[in-house]
């Protein structure tokens, strides 16, 4: 490996040179199912056609301008995000770390609108917001901590799925603003919140006036069968924040918020010099009109029931402790530890990536067909039963 690079990734020892579908071809030719589609960025797979149009076209009319001027796929995309999603209104970043700066900037700002001195926002243990300094405090995870204290301060931690911690919190804690938490963890394993905690979260946020801010960067934009996770459970947050597989591959990371929450930042007040640049709005606008103007989502519900039913049923199905997740989003947790798998499911031309110890996590693109569903499934029991 190039040693240019600063070593901050462990790599697996392959190189693509190109894709289609669900499937990349590396360097010697040689194809592999792609199941961790660029980690949830590639909701469309590869080289798909309104995504390769869309590039193309703009790139041969207009890359960047700045925020100086009006950016009309800016506003189109905004337009788009925020009736998919049932927000009013949207600020544009290049990455998810950046979206949930945006959003714990929004909260705070909105603290201070509301003379707290100094708000606090509640997140969750097993938590991942990103790696930018505020975004790895509000991270559940010491491991990516460790060594960048002094962390931000302002963020109260609080277990999964407990209702009454998150009341005691409330009773004791009169500066907190916002709660800020993935409907289904990604990083810490695809941990999913319980609807009724969901609901729960709703409820105590109005009862405080807090905001209820989700981080759907992972579980947004078709990725758990609908548009927006919390679109199922049938809540709606007061700020969302996405950004994977809302480019399908060119950075950005969106803000969203409803009503009064829309109206807090104001000019000057954030910003960033290519956030929301022509070449990745027209680039994300037809990843959205694809997305909403098709049967992904649907076939997201489908092909994740499909997927869960052929691994239970398949050769490793007593090495499988338990499958969690939504739609193309799965965690399987397995019996135990197995060294090597993700080298193991690559020697097998299989795309995996296990999050943490022994989670195997599994992110298809949403246009993966049942034939290539039934093929991740065999391929994925044939290589943790050969290991086992
Ligand atoms: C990936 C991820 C982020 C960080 O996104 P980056 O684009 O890597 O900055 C934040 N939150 C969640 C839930 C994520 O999965």
């Amino acid at each position: 490996m190039s040693s240019a690079l600063m070593q901050t990734y462990a790599r697996l020892p392959v190189t693509f040179s190109h894709g289609q579908g669900v499937y990349l071809y590396d360097t010697a030719g040689r194809r592999y199912l792609d199941a961790i589609a660029g980690i949830a960025v590639n909701g469309l797979g590869h080289a798909h056609p309104a995504v390769t149009a869309a590039i193309r076209e703009q790139a041969d009319k207009l890359v960047h301008t700045s925020n100086l001027y009006r950016i009309e796929a800016q506003e189109q995309l905004a337009t788009a995000l925020c009736q998919v999603a049932g927000m009013d209104g949207c600020f544009f970043g290049n990455s998810g770390a950046e979206a949930n700066e945006a959003a714990i900037k929004l909260a705070r700002l909105y603290g201070h609108q509301r003379n707290i001195d100094k708000p606090a926002i509640v997140v969750l243990e097993g938590a991942f917001h990103g790696r930018t300094l505020a975004t790895l405090s509000a991270t559940g995870n010491r491991k990516i901590q460790a060594g960048f204290e002094p962390l931000v301060s302002g963020f109260i931690r609080a277990p999964r799925n407990d209702i009454e911690a998150l009341q005691h919190i409330a009773a004791n804690n009169p500066g907190v603003v916002a709660v800020l938490a993935e409907p289904i963890q990604g990083e810490s394993g695809v941990h999913p919140l319980d609807a009724g905690y969901l609901r729960a979260l709703r409820e105590i946020c109005d009862r405080h006036h807090w905001l209820l801010m989700l981080d759907e960067v992972q579980t947004g934009n078709g990725r758990t069968g609908h548009y927006f996770a919390y679109q199922g459970i049938g809540i709606a947050p007061d700020v969302v924040t996405t950004a994977k597989g809302l480019g399908n591959g060119v950075p950005i990371g969106a803000c969203l918020a409803r009503g009064s929450a829309a109206q807090v930042l104001g000019a000057g007040q954030h910003g960033s010099t290519y956030g929301g640049n022509p070449l990745v709005c027209a680039t994300a606008l037809a990843v959205v009109n694809t997305i909403t103007g098709s049967d992904l989502c649907a076939n997201a519900t489908a092909m994740g029931q499909l997927l869960r039913e052929e691994l239970e049923a398949g050769a490793a199905a007593a090495q499988i402790a338990g499958i969690r997740g939504k739609g193309l989003m799965l965690g399987l947790q397995l019996q135990r530890d197995i060294p090597d798998l993700a080298q193991r499911a690559l020697d097998a031309g299989l795309l995996i990536n296990l999050p943490a110890g022994n989670i195997i996590r599994l992110l298809p693109p949403l246009i993966i067909s049942a034939d290539e569903t039934r093929e991740l499934a065999a391929t994925l029991s044939r290589v943790i039963a050969a290991a086992a």
